[in-house]
């Protein structure tokens, strides 16, 4: 069951920009070397309800569309990933939401292609690494 795995999970999806500009081995390389584990993978497309939904805590953002019409824009792949204190670690592999400001050597730094085209997700928190997932997989497709 999910829940088990809270604190050991997050959820991330390689954006748009990443899958087209080609960073998707480099990404996924950069997340084996620093000791995730891959639980459920699959590329989809997501679709405005799904987004709607996923970014739900931005609904009032100025920048919310802008956000709903680039995670939409094209392929996507979505991985649990499992490892201790998974959150955490994950947005620190990951970096600083706007590319500019993310430390060297992070995902965003190398592979980000501006502030909404920032290659990559990551969850902010241990519940919403259980509750993004459940979004995204089914709980068959869960490999738990
Ligand atoms: P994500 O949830 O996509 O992993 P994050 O948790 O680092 O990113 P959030 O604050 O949750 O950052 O913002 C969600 C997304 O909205 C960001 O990844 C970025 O693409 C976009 N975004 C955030 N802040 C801004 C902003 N000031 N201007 C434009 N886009 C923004
Ligand atoms: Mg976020």
């Amino acid at each position: 069951m999910i829940r088990n795995y809270y604190g050991k999970i997050t959820l991330s999806i390689i954006k748009p920009d990443a899958i087209q500009n080609g960073y998707t081995f480099p990404i996924l390389m950069m997340i084996f070397k620093a000791g995730f584990s891959i639980k459920s993978i699959k590329t989809m497309k997501i679709s405005k309800k799904l987004a709607i939904k996923f970014y739900d805590e931005h609904k009032n953002k100025y920048f919310f569309s802008h956000l709903i019409d680039f995670i939409t824009s094209g392929p996507v792949l979505s991985m649990i990933l499992n490892k201790n204190n998974a959150v955490k670690d994950f947005r620190k592999l990951i970096g600083d939401t706007n590319p500019t400001v993310a430390k060297k050597g992070t995902i965003r730094n190398l592979y980000a292609t501006s502030l909404n085209m920032n290659a990559i997700h990551g969850s902010n928190s241990n519940e919403n690494a259980i509750k993004e997932s459940l979004f995204i997989f089914s709980n068959s497709s869960i490999l738990l």
